[in-house]
């Protein structure tokens, strides 16, 4: 039967993180919300159905954005608005704040945080790329305690991460990257990545010591472009680098999934040309 009714389920809302912690493991099948601009409408369609939700909104601490010497620490639950418009994330690293700007709409960016979308894993979801292009960590607090997770550790395909169950992420630790950048070809109804990429590269006179390519969108997962990022190493990040790295992107894309929008060819094309895109700016950026 098809529904836009969520199953029952009881509503908490802890007001400190111990006590958020305490909730998820000790109620039955409980799950954190955080904007609920992906849990909301999974409930309401029946895909999830859980006894019990916690509700972050109300524990202090856990929205702010902090600059440091060694880059960027954001609480899970900065809104997509929030980073994107954030001087400091718009200095330390506009990638982030560029990717942040370019989800969804309006309701979805001043609902929605950072922490839920990386939690939630959606294959065509942006910052799940983005934070793995930038090197970030994941701060998870569970009842075993605190611990960090990289984001190359982080998702572990479709819709999973590493999160233990009642684990919550806290924050998000990003480097300084002044040379990265994220592009990304839009689901014109949804907003989300048909295909994303996002780019890092370092550059020491003037020569690329080291790049990273991640596509999203794609496959289940955001997933590292190795040999076409490896090619770069060595060179300027002239045209000619970045065309012959961009030709390279689809052989780490064997598990392409397609659907009614775009096939699997479609989005491996799309990788390819993205991945110039994001790389010409990120070498821009770099110098
Ligand atoms: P919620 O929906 O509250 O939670 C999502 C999942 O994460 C749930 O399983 C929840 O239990 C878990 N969770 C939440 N917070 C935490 C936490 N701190 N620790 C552990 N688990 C947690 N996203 C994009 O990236 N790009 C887009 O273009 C885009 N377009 C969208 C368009 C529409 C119309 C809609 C409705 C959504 C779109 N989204 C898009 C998704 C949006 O960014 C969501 O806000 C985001 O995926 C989830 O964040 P949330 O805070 O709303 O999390």
């Amino acid at each position: 039967m098809y529904t836009t009714r969520p199953a029952e389920f009881t509503y908490h809302r802890p007001a400190s993180l111990d006590e958020a912690v305490a909730l998820l493991a000790e109620l039955e099948d409980a799950r954190p919300l955080a904007g609920g601009h992906s849990l909301l409408p999974a409930m309401k369609l029946r895909l999830s159905t859980p006894a019990a939700l916690v509700d972050l909104a109300s524990i202090p601490g856990l929205a702010g954005i902090e600059r440091d010497d060694d880059g960027l620490r954001i609480g899970a639950l900065a809104t997509h608005a929030a980073v994107a418009r954030s001087e400091a994330v718009r200095a330390e690293c506009p990638a982030l704040a560029e990717a942040a700007a370019l989800i969804g709409d309006r309701q979805v960016r001043n609902r929605g945080t950072i922490g839920g979308s990386l939690a939630h894993a959606d294959p065509g979801a942006d910052y799940p790329t983005v934070v793995k292009a930038l090197g970030a960590t994941m701060t998870a607090v569970g009842r075993g305690g605190s611990r960090e997770i990289a984001a190359e550790d982080f998702f572990t395909g479709l819709f999973t991460t590493s999160l233990e169950p009642g684990e919550l992420v806290t924050s998000v630790r990003v480097p300084a990257v002044q040379g990265a950048a994220y592009v990304k070809h839009k689901h014109p109804a949804s907003g989300y990545a048909v295909v994303g990429v996002a780019a890092a590269v370092s550059l020491e006179g003037g020569a690329c010591t080291r790049a990273i390519i991640i596509v999203g969108g794609v496959t289940g997962m955001p997933v590292a472009a190795s040999a076409a990022a490896a090619a770069l190493e060595g060179t300027p990040g002239s045209e000619e680098a970045i065309a012959a790295a961009g030709a390279r992107v689809p052989e780490a894309l064997a598990g392409a999934i397609g659907d009614t929008y775009a096939s699997a060819a479609y989005r491996t094309h799309l990788a390819s040309v993205l991945a110039r895109r994001a790389l010409a700016v990120a070498f821009e950026r770099a110098v």
